[in-house]
């Protein structure tokens, strides 16, 4: 197991933290053990019962992957479903770039903010 390389682990206390990740949209508040469990996730004879079970959810939710499991394989096939299937339409309407909410996993930032869509 390995842990997804999209995974954004964002220190909520000194406790928990929240795990984003950003090619599964999925969403998890963790403890110390969890992280631990995650960061150690390929050498899983260290962990105790309890965070392997967790191990075993966080897989289902895409924050731990399988070994043999290419994540860029799978990011070039959603842009190209994407790109090349015409059953959906997928449009996304910017109203504007300047956008405050200052998220620490952001490629905007740098991005000209000063462009916003007319009212007509
Ligand atoms: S990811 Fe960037 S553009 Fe999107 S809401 Fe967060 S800061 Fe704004």
């Amino acid at each position: 197991m390995k842990a997804s390389k999209f995974n954004v682990i964002i220190p909520i206390d000194d406790k928990e933290s929240l795990i984003f990740n950003t090619f599964s949209d999925s969403r998890v508040i963790a403890n110390r053990s969890v992280i631990k469990a995650i960061e150690n996730c390929d050498q899983q004879e260290n962990l105790s019962n309890e965070q392997k079970e967790h191990l075993i959810q966080l897989c289902e939710l895409g924050i731990i992957r399988e070994d043999e499991i290419d994540e860029d394989k799978e990011l070039e096939y959603w842009f190209h479903r994407l790109k090349f299937d015409s059953k959906t339409l997928n449009a996304t309407i910017l109203t504007t770039m300047a956008c405050n909410m200052d998220c620490v996993y952001c490629f905007e930032q740098g991005v000209d903010s000063n462009l916003s869509m007319s009212k007509q």
